[in-house]
């Protein structure tokens, strides 16, 4: 199989709409353990291993989803990677991060000291999903990468590894510390035309920190530590069967779908098995990861509607409550999302403008529209632009934490920005319905299952053909 340097594509063509349905070469005997599924559409690449270069990516000819990237070294890199990470966490979260000064008055605090005043405001919805996205997920994730690359590269598995690796995967999108830091830019452009500011010890902590987990993503293979996992499980006899793991399928085709070949892929560690349906009341387990198989997330269309018309119904408050409340000289003057962006055009400062406004407004709108438009074309059946769906749907997934920045800015200024009676910040209630929307959408996303988009098209076209 040709594979060239960069990127990695199989010489398969999607016809239009994506709906195959016939296969395209000869059916061979099936080794569900070598077969490669995309994990977002379900298509059967290959049936037999493929080998992926270091630096190559094999990408989905249908859905054009990256299914495998081969990363150089992965466990000793995210070893050490995640072993500097939790050196910097403490001095990152608990130092003084900047230092506000302004008429002889100055204020000071950490991130820590940002999540306290929020729960000092009476704000405890939002200032526990600052303390959970802002610092325990990213410690999470830190830990639990430490440990499993700890365990790989020891070659010593524990009961616990496939559990870690597995909440790993979980946390990764809950952990936001470049959406943290971001906002911390975004505080200080909004200061520092009135203020004078300080870097200190606890800023360049977080810049590191920072660093170090976008480097820790960069060099993780997932599914090079997945198969270290079942290596090591296999060689300790450790590796229990799934208890409604049936028969597999006599023979597989390529561009068939896993579904109907009668597998299953894990949407966690994406190892694919035979699947039988289990008893009532039972549910399938991944014999790698634990993760619960089903061959769809189930009611992931109707949990998905629902959180998006919760978030519609957010959206509205949280634009038209104020979500700060500035007080300048004993005024207050309270501002919403949109009088914060009006601020920075108006002050010149059309980058950060931009940031905010695309951060605040438009990727909340984006995900909902495009929800609704995911969700709009199941139901009615639509065959077309299918492809640039399922790019639209991974983009409104990288997209989502995107949009937290908001709380995040207003939670640092209200740390940093207390001048006693001369200026003081504080948060207002339109922060927790925006958080809210923040919220449900990112649910709606994770509960919206993309290969759905490929199973409605593939049974108009089959009822087409009858
Ligand atoms: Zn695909
Ligand atoms: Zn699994």
């Amino acid at each position: 199989m040709p594979l060239n340097k960069a990127v990695t594509q199989l010489d398969w063509r999607s016809p239009p709409g994506g709906s195959e349905t016939v296969a395209a070469g000869p059916a061979v005997p099936l080794d569900s353990g070598a077969l490669t599924v995309c994990p977002a559409c379900d298509m059967i690449i290959a049936t037999g291993p493929v080998e992926v270069p270091v630096g190559s990516r094999l990408i989905c000819p249908r859905c054009r989803n990256t299914v495998r990237e081969s990363k150089k070294d992965p466990v000793r890199r995210t070893l050490a990677l995640s072993l500097t990470g939790l050196i910097l966490f403490l001095p990152a979260h608990f130092l003084v991060l900047l230092t506000f000064k302004v008429f002889g008055m100055q204020d000071q605090g950490s991130v820590f000291d940002s999540i306290r005043i929020l729960y000092r405001q009476n704000y405890l919805f939002v200032s526990f999903l600052v303390l959970l996205t802002g610092m325990i997920f990213p410690l999470l994730k830190l830990l639990l990468l430490f440990m499993v690359s700890l365990d790989l590269y020891r070659q010593r598995l524990s009961r616990l590894t496939p559990f870690m690796l597995r909440w790993y995967h979980h946390l990764e999108e809950w952990g936001m510390s470049e959406v943290y830091l971001i906002g911390i830019l975004v505080a200080v452009a909004k200061m520092h035309h009135t203020t004078l500011i300080i870097y200190d010890k606890g800023f360049f902590c977080f810049i590191g920190l920072v660093t170090v987990m976008i480097g820790t993503t960069l060099v993780l293979d997932e599914h090079a530590f997945w198969e270290g996992i079942e290596a090591l499980a296999a060689r300790k006899e450790r590796h229990p069967q799934a208890a409604s793991a049936g028969p597999p399928p006599d023979r597989v085709s390529p561009r068939q779908t896993a579904m109907t070949a009668g597998l299953v892929q894990c949407r966690t560690c994406h190892k694919v098995l035979p699947f039988r349906q289990p008893p009532p009341g039972r549910e399938a387990h991944c014999p790698r990861c634990g993760g619960r198989l089903h061959l769809r997330r189930p009611q992931s269309l109707g949990t998905t509607w629902a959180l998006v018309l919760c978030a519609i119904i957010f959206l509205l408050p949280a634009n038209l409550i104020p979500i700060m409340k500035v007080e300048f000289l004993g005024i207050p003057k309270s501002s919403t999302i949109m009088d914060g962006i009006n601020y920075f055009f108006q002050s010149g400062s059309f980058g950060i403008g931009l940031i905010i406004l695309t951060a605040s407004i438009l990727v909340p709108l984006f995900k909902i529209i495009g929800l609704l438009l995911l969700l709009l074309s199941i139901h009615c059946r639509r065959l077309n632009w299918l492809t640039h769906k399922a790019v639209m749907f991974r983009f409104i997934e990288f997209i989502g934490r995107w949009s937290m920045l908001d709380v995040f800015v207003i939670s640092l200024l209200c740390a940093l920005a207390d001048f006693g009676f001369f200026s003081t910040i504080k948060t207002a209630a339109g922060v927790t319905f925006f958080s809210l929307v923040v919220l449900s959408t990112m649910f709606a996303t994770i509960c919206f299952d993309p290969r759905l988009l490929w199973d409605a098209a593939l049974s108009t076209s089959s009822r087409a053909e009858e």
